[in-house]
């Protein structure tokens, strides 16, 4: 293991960060349950937190990673080098006036929050229940579900009641931008270019009757269990690859007959053919060998080319 003390030491010397571990496991940090140690990890309690910290590793020179809920990652089975920064600056305020909730990024969408803005009768976010995502990761995949029951016709998506957010730029610059600047998209936003991390933001929400706010949360959460693993028993990544428009990798995957297919601990679910799950012992390797031999097996039996959608983070054997 490398002697990484003088490197803690020289980001403690840095003003605003402190309690920096070494060699921290981050499995149990992802839904995947996958993935090895962090050489040096922080935990960012509040936005002035996460700016010190990204800031230090900066100046420094660590190579740093930015770890919301490990909802939408794999991590490699070496782990990963530098420091990654937790984020659990989790503080967040409405205004009532206004109807807008300002709100630091490591906040967790659901359940709490979602559940405070029904009771407040105040509507936006409720579409996302049951999606592990804090609002950082969601602001960088640009976070999505289907409209409400019966109709389900259209995609929802976070950036419709994004108004504004306090970004730390790669220059260390603190500032509030709009949603232009996000160049908001299906599963992505600026975030995945520019180097900029998100340390707060701002939504505009509409009032609305809390009952029928609790309608559409309890359609979603039904909808969820019948088509998703619970992340208890069987802990995933949501969908490994790309939605492709009209047609569904889930579809062309289990028109494969890949359902069920093993590789190690890693099986895709019989629920659904786009999630694999992690059965106990699962490593990065298993997911990426049978992430090849779908992408293999769907190229030779129906010739669409699969994209992965999840952020491969990062040392793999
Ligand atoms: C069971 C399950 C179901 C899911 N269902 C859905 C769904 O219905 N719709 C959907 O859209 N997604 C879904 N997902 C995917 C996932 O929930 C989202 O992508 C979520 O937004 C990831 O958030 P996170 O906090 O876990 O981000 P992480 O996975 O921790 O990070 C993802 C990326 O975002 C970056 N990031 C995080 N915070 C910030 C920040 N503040 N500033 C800059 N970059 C940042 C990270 O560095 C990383 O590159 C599902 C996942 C699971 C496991």
């Amino acid at each position: 293991m490398p002697d990484l003390s003088a490197e803690k030491q020289q980001l403690e010397n840095e003003p605003g960060v402190s309690g920096i571990r070494e060699n921290v496991p981050l499995a149990d940090l992802t839904t995947f349950k996958i993935g090895g140690p962090a050489d040096l990890f922080f935990e960012a309690r509040n936005a002035d937190d996460l700016a010190a910290g990204v800031r230090a590793a900066r100046r420094i020179g660590i190579p740093f990673f930015l770890l919301g809920l490990g909802a939408n990652i794999l991590i490699g089975d070496l782990g990963i080098r530098g420091l990654v920064i937790q984020n659990k600056a989790t503080h967040w305020k409405l205004d009532h006036e206004k109807k807008r909730l300002h709100c630091e990024t490591g906040a967790v969408v659901w359940p709490d929050l979602i559940n405070h803005l029904v009771d407040a009768g105040l509507s936006g976010m409720e579409h996302f229940a049951g999606i592990p995502s804090t609002l950082g990761g969601g602001l960088w995949q640009n976070l999505h579900f289907l409209s409400p029951a019966p109709e389900r016709n259209r995609t929802v998506f976070l950036s419709e009641i994004f108004r504004s957010a306090e970004i730390l730029t790669p220059s260390d610059e603190r500032k509030t931008v709009d949603r232009d600047y996000f160049e908001f998209g299906y599963d992505t936003s600026i975030l995945h270019r520019s180097g900029d991390i998100a340390l707060s933001a701002t939504f505009q929400l509409q009032y609305c009757d809390p009952d029928k706010m609790r309608e559409i949360i309890d359609a979603n959460l039904a909808w969820r269990a019948e088509r998703h693993p619970p992340l208890s028993t069987e802990p995933s990544a949501g969908s490994i690859f790309k939605k492709i428009e009209g047609i569904g990798a889930g579809r062309l995957i289990d028109e494969c007959g890949l359902k069920g297919a093993r590789m190690g601990g890693i099986e895709i679910t019989h629920r659904h053919a786009n999630i694999m799950i992690n059965r106990g012992g699962g490593t990065a390797r298993d997911v990426c060998l049978m992430i090849e031999r779908v992408k293999e097996t769907v190229r030779n039996k129906t010739g669409y080319k699969l994209e992965t959608e999840i952020a491969f983070v990062g040392e793999f054997e």
